[in-house]
């Protein structure tokens, strides 16, 4: 067995190891949850900063707590392009235990299995576990990719959360200074000479269904979310015979069916109604009013504002023939991320030696990359998990599809280090 060869076997083990070990890293005893700030969280990154340092990384810790390390192979120093591998490292409430972490673990592993092999590279490389990707504190997603790109934006520092706490009084605990805190995202890690590759368990069952551990996502989806809010009046469920009421559920229900009718005329569309209230909710009462929202996923902006147009006009024309009030807001407009080609190529090549084909996707969730890919050339390797299931406790992804994406991982870095 070569060095290299041997250093990936023992750096794929103590992946493994490290996987359960995080999973135990949690604020609640009964499943997992790591927010930003909380002690679970802080745990974390002690962990991760640990696993780092041994790997003779350079380590950085920012106010925010996003964790990140640096192995400088480069002749021309610390500020030579860098290579970065990462993911998120805090979760959802009531979590599974790969969202994110494992990207975090496989960017570590490919760092252990180079230097250990003192296999000749020339880049630097780079670590990157972001703080806070799911947004469960206050509200806004992206929090630690936005920091470390420099897109983060000076009014979330007044985002509170559930206690009142904004996220600049945080992270004044944490920093000398908010001048300190603004003048570091400022000058960002992540720039326009590197490049960016995250591994993240798939989140749906393509993988699965093809009968293939690994494949690339080539865009994140663009996604639309509206809110809808019909009005009509309520009243006794005994007394008013059908044609004296002015019922908002029933034509609620036509617009539900409408929204799924639009995401079965499309493999690529993704249109879901997961919030639906009825008010006073009550068995005896007709509804006065029912709220849902839409949310509309599709590969490009673009396709989803023609996807979303037609189903908004059928919406309307659904509330047209009702006599009730109508609202319908748009309440969040993400634009889609296009992932370069040229990274997806090298880590779709390196999933077909490992196991012959690699199916190529687009990622209906969000990701770190969707930031970062506006600042440096980003790809994502994509694992398969089981019955495409995730942000749920039984989230789960095998040993051995993790270790292959490890692998595949590592043999696509040392193509890029070449090629780049
Ligand atoms: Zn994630």
């Amino acid at each position: 067995m070569n060095s290299l060869e041997s250093a990936t076997q023992s750096a794929g083990a103590r992946l493994i190891k490290r996987l359960a070990i995080m999973r135990r890293i949690s604020q609640r005893s009964d499943w997992i949850e790591r927010i930003i700030f909380s002690p679970a969280s802080e745990e974390a990154a002690y962990k991760l900063k640990g696993w780092m340092d041994a790997s003779g990384m350079e380590t950085f810790n920012d106010p925010l707590t996003n964790v990140y390390g640096q192995r400088s192979f480069s002749k021309e120093g610390t500020e030579a392009p860098r290579i970065h591998l990462g993911s998120h490292y805090d979760t959802v409430v009531n979590a599974g235990a790969f969202d994110g972490i494992l990207g975090v673990l496989i960017g570590i592993a490919v760092v252990e299995a180079i230097v250990e092999s003192k296999h000749p590279f020339n880049h630097n490389l780079s670590v990157l576990a972001f703080c806070d990707e799911e947004g469960v504190r206050f509200n806004t997603t992206f929090l630690g990719s936005a920091y470390l790109t420099g897109l983060f934006k000076e009014e979330w520092l007044h985002k509170e959360d559930e206690y009142g706490k904004t996220l600049g009084e945080w992270l004044v605990d944490r920093a000398e200074s908010i001048d300190m805190i603004l003048n570091a995202y400022k000058t960002p890690y992540i720039r326009p000479q590197d490049v960016f590759l995250e591994s993240h368990i798939e989140q749906g069952p393509i993988l699965e269904k093809s009968n293939r551990a690994l494949g690339v996502f080539i865009n994140i989806a663009a996604q639309l979310r509206s809110e809808i809010i019909l009005t009509g009046c309520a009243g006794h469920a005994g007394t008013i015979p059908a044609s004296l009421r002015n019922d908002p559920l029933p034509v609620a229900s036509e617009m539900v069916l409408a929204v799924n009718q639009m995401c079965k005329s499309d493999e690529l569309i993704r249109a879901t109604v997961g919030h639906l209230e009825v008010i006073p909710n009550a068995s005896n009462v007709i509804p006065g009013t029912v709220k849902f929202s839409i949310d509309m996923r599709y590969p490009d902006l673009k396709g989803l504002k023609r996807v979303h147009d037609k189903l908004s006009q059928e919406i309307k024309s659904i509330a047209n023939r009702s006599a009730l009030k109508f609202e319908y807001k748009l309440v969040h407009e993400a634009d889609d991320a296009q992932l370069d080609q040229r990274l997806t190529d090298i880590l779709a090549e390196s999933c077909e030696v490992m196991q012959g084909s690699s199916p190529r996707m687009f990622s209906g969730a969000g990701h770190d990359s969707m930031k970062v890919a506006q600042v440096c050339p980003a790809s994502m390797l994509a694992v398969r998990c089981k019955d495409g299931l995730s942000h749920h406790p039984d989230e789960y992804a095998s040993n051995a599809d993790c270790i292959l994406a490890f692998k595949a991982m590592l043999r696509a870095v040392l193509i890029i280090d070449k090629n780049f």
